[in-house]
Parts: structure tokens; sequence; C-alpha cells
């Protein structure tokens, strides 16, 4: 498979501190895995929500009305 050109450029702006993950940068990878698991990424979420790793959807609810 043909490797992400925007990969580098997408990195630079991802808040994500998740550490090892394989798709970090890879944003379409990123937001499938999460959407397929009724989840939002990292860079839908406040700093500080970001980094419970709660991806879920109540919890980007919640993050909203903070
Ligand atoms: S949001 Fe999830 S899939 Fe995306 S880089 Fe972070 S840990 Fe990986």
């Amino acid at each position: 498979m043909k490797a992400c050109p925007n990969k580098e450029k997408n990195l630079a702006s991802c808040p994500c501190t998740y550490p090892g993950c394989d798709k970090k940068g890879i944003c379409c990878k990123c937001l499938r895995f999460h959407l397929s698991r009724k989840e939002l990424p990292a860079c839908c979420f406040s700093s500080s929500t970001e980094k419970t790793y709660n991806r879920s959807i109540a919890k980007f609810v919640q993050d909203q009305k903070r």
C-alpha cells in the first residue's frame, strides 16, 4: 500500500497523546478506526479530555458542555 503523502504534515498538528498507535498521522485510518467503534478521534476533544483516552461520543458531548 502506498504511504500517506500527508503523514508528516498531519503529525505536526495531531494532538493525540496515546503512545504507540500505528494510525497516528494517517487521519483516514484513525477516523475509520474510531468511527467503527462509535468513537471520535483525539482531535475532536479538548486537550485535557484527550488525555483520558476516552474517545466515546458520550465523552465528546460531555466535553462540549464544559
Ligand atoms: S486518535 Fe486513536 S487511532 Fe488516532 S492516533 Fe490517536 S490513538 Fe491512534
